[in-house]
């Protein structure tokens, strides 16, 4: 359980990829990292990543509390967020990192793989900052960092529904920062490219090698890309930056 006091900081999704490397981003001594995950057709396996992410945040001396939280959900999402303030009373930086992907092209859309998508990406990411940007307004600082992707702003074929979401999370960025900013809370973005996690581990290798034909640095990112812009967000060096969109793509959007 962390001090009264002591710096907090949320991250969602944080059992696994991106979420996981931007918990032990902004790990240290001082900090306590929450995370959420949510697979209910694989309880074990997400449990033992959670225990795993858990594990590496002690061995950089934070304090660590992992939960099944489906981002999706009101109800979970306040019951989490009532958890952690009562707790540590204070939550400095919040990550929306949760994402999911049920591709297909426009035309075979199922409406259950739009609504899944959206419920999630960008659902998720409101509930979330509308629970959190009422506390850090009170608070008078905070910082909400959600993760976009490259593609909402490029458009891919066959992701029109994880698009349109990672598109509506660059609008709600925006809107918010210009929203929260007289209360000293700011509000990024950052858009991965084509980064190696489980999400991008099975696609076709044609869709990788077409990818990787994209990127100028000419190699995939990794998590620990993605985790060090969150990090510079999140740290004080970043106090005059809101509403931005930093892309971490190996040059793949310029
Ligand atoms: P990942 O390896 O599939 O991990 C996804 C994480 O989100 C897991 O911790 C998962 O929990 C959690 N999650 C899924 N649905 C959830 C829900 N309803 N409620 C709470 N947590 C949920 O994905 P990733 O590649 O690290 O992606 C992380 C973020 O980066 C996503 O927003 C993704 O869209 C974005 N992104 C990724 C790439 C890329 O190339 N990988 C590129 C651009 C953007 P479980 O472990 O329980 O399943």
């Amino acid at each position: 359980m962390p001090e009264k006091g002591q710096r907090t900081v949320v991250v969602t999704g944080g059992s696994r990829g991106i979420g996981r490397a931007i918990c032990l981003a902004l790990a240290d001594a001082g900090t306590h990292v929450y995370f959420n995950y949510f697979n209910p057709a694989d309880p074990e396996g997400e449990a033992a990543a959670a225990s795993e992410t858990e594990a590496l945040l002690a061995a950089a001396n934070a304090g660590a509390s992992s939960q099944s939280v489906n981002v999706a959900s009101e109800d979970e999402i306040k019951v989490f967020i009532d958890s952690i303030m009562n707790e540590s009373g204070r939550i400095d930086v919040w990550v929306n990192n949760a994402g999911i992907t049920r591709d297909s092209l426009l035309v075979r859309m199922k409406t259950k793989a739009w609504d899944d998508v959206i419920d999630v990406n960008l659902k998720g990411t409101f509930l979330c900052s509308r629970a959190v940007a009422k506390i850090m307004m009170k608070q008078r600082e905070g910082r909400i960092i959600n993760i976009a992707s490259i593609v909402g702003v490029t458009g891919n074929p066959g992701q029109s529904n994880y698009v349109a979401s990672k598109a509506g999370i660059i609008g709600l960025t925006k809107a918010a920062a210009k929203e929260l900013a007289p209360r000293n809370v700011t509000v990024n973005a950052v858009a991965p490219g084509f980064i190696e996690t489980d999400m991008t581990q099975d696609l076709p290798q044609n869709v990788k090698d077409a990818f990787m034909a994209q990127i100028p640095l000419g190699r995939s990112g990794q998590p620990e890309d993605v985790a060090a812009a969150v990090a510079f967000l999140a740290s004080d060096a970043a106090s005059y930056l809101t509403g931005q969109v930093i892309h971490v793509s190996g040059g793949m959007y310029i």
